[in-house]
């Protein structure tokens, strides 16, 4: 191995960290924020923001539409190096448990595994990603400005951060996203994206006894839209549709008034995206029962990370950078989605689940490899100093 002197001083500083990591981990895992947690998402946020400004990084607070805020932290590069495009480090501090789990589950360390509401998915990143800040701060910043950008609600999609995100994201030379790394140690290098929709069919009241004739079933309508919806689903291009929850109807003994759905549509490709779109709104527009309408109440979506030429290149980047620290990392494809494919789709040469290990994200059981706190961010540190021009 053979690192230069500032290499060496991040990367020892790096090994002597594993302590505070933990106890930064503890800290954010035990305070809920639930994307739905207002109070407690600008909570995490604040303990982020406190634990940068202590150690003299500059953080703004970012406003977005719905009165939540991104934190973001930026290290400017050292003298002479003004000019070139910065990196961007990733991470969302919302996670899918509701205010409470904490009081049920607090963090807990067993041995080299951790434990707790959003241990892995992303809080472990999260620290990571503030480690690695710091280690440039310290050294007096590397070749590039370093943006860390922690968000408030990609477990629902991101509807508020997302513009922050792909602001962010524009012009950089690379992006970092820290997603919680594949049990295997790999990295994502290609995500499919979603769209979450919520569909009302409306139809027409009735007695079911006494003028079944003149009700129009809402929960028929929907069901016959429901077999059209997953005939979307084609395993060769990857396009899967899934109906997984639906309600409707107002007594057993009434002509169903009203009946919705909620459809989860994943793809891998932007085009493959724009099909589906448009196959959903011939569905939705076209009634099989006279009389009923149906309308779009919710949608959200999450674009694919699509591997390029670019992202390519920094993959293959990282895992020279961690051959050099004596680590074989690997690349797969992920069916889940993340903040990642906003990123990707502005043009950001895009690396997704560069956090520690993690595994069983969204579970009780839910875990984080301690031991990979500070090999991740080493190698993460050594890719950013020396990610070529
Ligand atoms: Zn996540």
């Amino acid at each position: 191995m053979t690192l230069s002197p500032g290499e060496a001083q991040l990367l020892g500083w790096l090994d002597a960290q594993h302590q505070p990591m933990v106890a930064l981990l503890g800290q954010l895992v035990d305070t809920d924020s639930g994307s739905y947690d207002e109070e407690g998402v600008a909570r995490a946020g604040a303990i982020i923001r406190d634990h940068l400004e202590a150690r003299g990084i500059a953080c703004e607070k970012i406003a977005q539409a719905d009165g939540s805020f991104s934190v973001k932290a930026t290290v400017p590069p050292r003298d002479g190096a003004a000019g070139n495009a910065h990196v961007l480090l990733l991470g969302h501090r919302d996670t899918v448990f509701p205010k409470g789990t904490v009081a049920l589950r607090p963090f807990r360390v067993e041995g080299e595994r951790a434990y707790g509401p959003g241990v892995a998915d992303m809080k472990a990143g999260l620290v990571m990603n503030a480690f690695v800040l710091e280690a440039f701060a310290r050294f007096g910043g590397g070749a590039r400005p370093l943006v860390d950008l922690i968000t408030s609600d990609e477990e629902i999609a991101s509807p508020a951060s997302r513009p922050v995100i792909e602001d962010a994201a524009r012009g950089a030379r690379a992006v970092f996203n820290a997603e919680p790394g594949r049990p295997s140690g790999a990295l994502v290098v290609g995500r499919k994206g979603a769209m979450f929709i919520t569909i009302e069919v409306a139809g027409r009241a009735a007695h079911s006894g006494g003028a079944h004739e003149q009700g129009i079933s809402a929960i028929e309508e929907l069901c016959r839209k429901v077999l059209e919806l997953h005939d979307l689903t084609d395993y060769e291009t990857g396009t899967t549709a899934n109906v997984g929850l639906i309600r409707g109807g107002q007594s057993v003994n009434t002509v169903a008034p009203l009946a919705v759905a909620e459809v989860d549509v994943r793809f891998k490709t932007i085009a493959a995206m724009a099909d589906a779109e448009a196959a959903i709104a011939r569905i939705l527009e076209g009634a099989h029962l006279a009389g009923t309408t149906t309308r779009i109440t919710r949608k959200a979506a999450f674009l694919p990370l699509e591997q390029t030429a670019a992202s390519r290149a920094v993959f293959e980047h990282y895992v020279a950078c961690a051959a050099e620290l004596g680590m074989a990392v690997g690349g797969e494809y992920a069916g889940g989605s993340a903040d990642s494919g906003f990123t990707a789709a502005v043009g950001a040469p895009t690396l997704c689940g560069t956090g520690p290990i993690g595994e069983k994200a969204h579970s009780p059981d839910e875990v984080c490899h301690l031991d990979t706190l500070v090999p991740r961010a080493k190698v993460l540190a050594l890719a950013i100093a020396r990610l070529p021009a």
